[in-house]
């Protein structure tokens, strides 16, 4: 079992963790990869062994990689997206995070994870990615995000006003501080905090969803993800954001934004007992009332 575990820096809150996957994956004659920007701290905080690893992200994955560990919260699981691609490699997120919705993998459970694992003892999600087809013109990148895509004023105190289209047909034009198309994964991330449904995830949606419209009338819609969306920002100042998860580029121009499902989802390691809606509950308190733990008594 070759193993990429994955962080954004490390951290020696990790070293425990990182000192069992070593463990677990020398047992099964494996490698252990690391992104090469964590080489000099690795080796100031383990034993160099030819079974180590330190691959430069910017490069794509191999297909000899079996199972990409991220330590963190969810910004770095979200992360794992422009390096796994389309390898169809599974992911799992192990949080040292603030939150971790995604990332939901105490670090009590990684041995039983790693057994798991090795034991075919699981079930993956997989996970749609989108794209914003039309970066690398703009800003000479293809932006991928398992959460979101989203355009934003960069101005405070004026709107923008946003024309959208669906496969090239008119939908609405908002007047906001900007919008959200986000993927179910993404659904319970910005667009939740905008008013917008939580979707199952691998739910075939996505969601479009304003950000503090200025139109009684502008509600969220679910679309399918089959949909090719085109955003086409207009304001006075004619500066944007655009973000997909925590990346982001800044448009000086009115431009359209072109949006699409990625031709690849990221497939998410599940553990067989682990649940979406038991998450929901306790991560968001979702459905919380007291009057629930009453009517069991
Ligand atoms: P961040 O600022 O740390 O993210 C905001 C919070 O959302 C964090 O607590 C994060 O968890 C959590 N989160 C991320 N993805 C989630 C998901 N799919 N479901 C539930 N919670 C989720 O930045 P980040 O961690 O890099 O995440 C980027 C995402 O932040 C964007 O894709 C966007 O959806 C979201 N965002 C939200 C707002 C808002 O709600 N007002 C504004 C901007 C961006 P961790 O603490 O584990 O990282
Ligand atoms: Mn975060």
């Amino acid at each position: 079992m070759n193993v990429f575990v994955f962080m954004r820096a490390y951290n020696s809150e990790y070293y425990v963790a990182i000192q069992q996957i070593i463990n677990k994956v020398l047992e099964t004659q494996g490698k252990v990869f690391f992104p090469k920007l964590v080489e000099s701290d690795i080796l100031k905080a383990f034993q160099f062994i030819p079974q180590l690893v330190f691959w430069d992200t910017e490069k794509p994955l191999g297909k000899d990689v079996d199972l990409v560990i991220s330590l963190g919260g969810d910004g770095t699981l979200l992360a794992t997206v422009d390096l796994i691609l389309d390898a169809n490699i599974p992911v799992i997120g192990i949080n040292f995070g603030r939150l971790g919705f995604l990332s939901y993998t105490s670090k009590e459970d990684l041995v039983l994870v790693l057994e798991n694992f090795i034991e075919k003892n699981y079930t993956l999600s997989h996970r749609t990615v989108l794209e914003i087809i039309n970066s690398k013109e703009l800003v000479g990148k293809t932006f991928y995000a398992l959460n979101d895509v989203s355009i934003h004023k960069i101005d405070t105190g004026n709107m923008i006003f946003v024309k959208t289209f669906i496969n090239g047909t008119y939908l609405n034009a908002y007047w906001s501080d900007g919008i959200i198309i986000s993927t179910p994964t993404g659904s319970t991330a910005y667009n939740l905090s905008c008013g917008g449904a939580i979707l199952a995830p691998e739910t075939q949606n996505f969601i479009i969803t304003p950000i503090s419209p200025h139109n009684l009338s502008a509600r969220p819609i679910v679309i399918p993800d089959s949909s090719v969306v085109s955003f086409l920002p207009e304001g006075r100042t004619k500066r944007f954001a655009v973000s997909a998860d925590s990346k982001h580029f800044f448009l000086e121009k009115e431009a359209e934004i072109l949006v699409k499902k990625a031709p690849f989802t990221i497939p998410f390691l599940q553990m067989p007992e682990d649940n979406f809606f038991s998450i929901l509950r306790e991560k968001m308190k979702w459905g919380d009332d007291l009057r629930n733990e009453m009517q069991k008594n």
